[in-house]
């Protein structure tokens, strides 16, 4: 079931190239910023430290947390995460590095991040997966959402998804896997009200079996007037940039050369997925 999770949200979303660092010390870095905040907002921070040359553990390491608070405004609690960053900071660096925790066997890697101030199994996991490599999986808020609502993992808490998914997915797809779970559940499965109709998993979603299922049909092409039809409005029929419901009707949201979708009359919003909306 995993498994059949992981490849519907791929083919239908794509590859989320996460973690968004240009460097393994960045990974560390974000991941202590983007704790209880936006991605957004850690990308403001991200690139205010990156001007001022504190991309770097060791530049970290060496300057007071009350100069950096400033830096990281955008990430909320900066006084408490600019200490926080020293703190990683200086462990990760007594450790080798990333590269000296990709070194370490993972249960010791993960038990000595899981000691320094400021890092939970989050942050933990998502440092030693996507800046060490290691085969570990950040079974974050929207991880367990997507996972407990499909039915994928019987576990609730953190270690216990974590370990579900740890033992039955190939260790080089858990960063991936997390990355779409995350997408999927931004847009899609929100904590309230998930738009079932326009889910790319909904075919193997225990919830929508109960609540949402989808037509044998699908839900697009059945209800679309002719001039929405496949190929009406410039996609292949097979992969469209989206359908969205309004009411009970269903609007192609597909792209055309302008940007704007023309079939929508033009009113050009744009969806982040792809989903596949020609059977
Ligand atoms: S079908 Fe609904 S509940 Fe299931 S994963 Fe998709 S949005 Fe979430």
């Amino acid at each position: 079931m995993l498994l059949a999770l992981y490849e519907a949200l791929l083919a239908a979303l794509g590859p989320q190239g996460w973690w968004p660092a240009e460097t393994a010390e960045e990974v560390v870095i974000g991941a202590v910023l983007t704790q209880a905040v936006s991605w957004r907002n850690v990308e403001r921070a991200i690139a205010t430290l990156r001007e001022a040359g504190l991309l770097d553990l060791a530049a970290l390491a060496a300057r007071p947390p009350e100069a950096v608070a400033p830096l990281i405004r955008p990430t909320g609690y900066f006084n408490a995460k600019a200490r926080k960053l020293r703190a990683v900071a200086e462990a990760v660096l007594a450790l080798g590095g990333p590269a000296g925790l990709a070194a370490m066997p993972l249960g010791e890697a993960r038990a000595r991040l899981l000691g320094v101030h400021g890092v939970g199994p989050e942050t933990a996991d998502a440092i030693l997966n996507y800046a060490a490599d290691h085969a570990t999986f950040v079974a974050d808020a929207y991880a367990r959402r997507v996972l407990g609502r499909t039915g994928a993992v019987a576990a609730t808490t953190y270690e216990g998804v974590r370990a579900e998914v740890v033992g039955a997915m190939p260790g080089e797809v858990l960063g991936e896997f997390h990355a779409l779970l995350v997408a999927l559940g931004k847009d899609i499965c929100r904590p309230r009200a998930p738009r079932c109709a326009v889910c790319p998993v909904n075919a193997l979603c225990s919830y929508a079996a109960q609540h949402e299922p989808l037509s044998p049909r699908g839900p697009h092409h059945a209800d679309l007037p002719p001039s929405l039809a496949p190929g009406a409005h410039g996609h292949s029929g097979l992969l469209c940039w989206g359908m969205l419901a309004r009411g009970d009707r269903w609007r192609c949201l597909a792209q055309t050369g302008s940007g704007r979708g023309a079939a929508d009359g033009g009113a050009g919003r744009r969806p982040s997925w792809p989903i596949r909306c020609c059977p």
